[in-house]
């Protein structure tokens, strides 16, 4: 039924964002455009950018909503993927000040990668053909906090979220201070989902293989609203 409903999507990328920041971040493959009229990776990435310097400084782009919004009713055209936590404070389309059709949000609690959240992903790679895959983790996050405690979850489903955090929690521990586990594991946390969609999906391998998608490490700080992107943790870097 997916697939029948994409055959009827519109796509078009002429309205999807250019780098507005004066430098451009370098992307792994950023060479590679998403298609022959898209915006590449590192395009991408830029535009998300200049969003969050918008958020940051409370000067959203102002949008007419319901014209975008009638547009949108004939197809989507998501210019990137974004797994984030469930956390109330990190919503991706406020913080990359993006609107209607912007981006292809997934959000689990901790932004973890399991087969649903894979799913989700593996059809706008495959249907919507983003370029971009940002994993996005963020300062304080409770699901993190949570595996960290060591403490008994009082449900299966919310032991499960903890489960797949915890390698992450065990890497943190391997070089973390106490007072610096949480936010150590947090970092730990995004690179084992990033490590976890390549690993657990042929459909997303591949695309990173042939350089139509790029995946993007990065943490949202709670009071500056700032994303930075991530660098690969101390302990995976041989
Ligand atoms: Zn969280």
């Amino acid at each position: 039924m997916i697939r029948t409903l994409c055959l009827s999507l519109v796509l078009s990328l002429a309205g999807a964002a250019v780098a507005q920041t004066p430098a451009a971040v370098p992307v792994q493959h950023a060479s590679h455009a998403a298609s022959q009229d898209g915006p590449t990776a590192a395009e991408v990435w830029n535009s998300l950018m200049a969003g969050n310097q918008r958020f940051v400084a409370g000067k959203p782009q102002a949008r007419n909503l319901v014209s975008l919004r009638n547009k949108l009713a004939s197809g989507q055209s998501p210019k990137a993927i974004i797994l984030s936590c469930s956390d109330s404070r990190v919503g991706p389309e406020l913080v990359f000040d993006q609107t209607l059709g912007d981006i292809f949000v997934v959000r689990t609690a901790g932004n973890i990668a399991d087969k649903v959240a894979l799913g989700s992903i593996e059809y706008a790679v495959e249907h919507l053909h983003s370029p971009l895959l940002v994993v996005l983790g963020h300062q304080k996050c409770g699901a993190v906090n949570a595996a960290c405690s060591g403490d008994k979850m009082p449900s299966p489903n919310l032991e499960a979220i903890v489960e797949k955090i915890n390698p992450a929690v065990i890497q943190a521990k391997s070089y973390a201070e106490a007072d610096d586990l949480v936010e150590s594991a947090i970092k730990e946390n995004v690179h084992q989902s990033a490590t976890d969609l390549i690993a657990n999906s042929e459909i997303i391998r591949d695309a990173v293989k042939s350089g139509k998608l790029t995946v993007i490490e990065a943490e949202y700080e709670l009071e500056s609203g700032q994303v930075v992107r991530l660098n690969t943790p101390a302990s995976h870097q041989n």
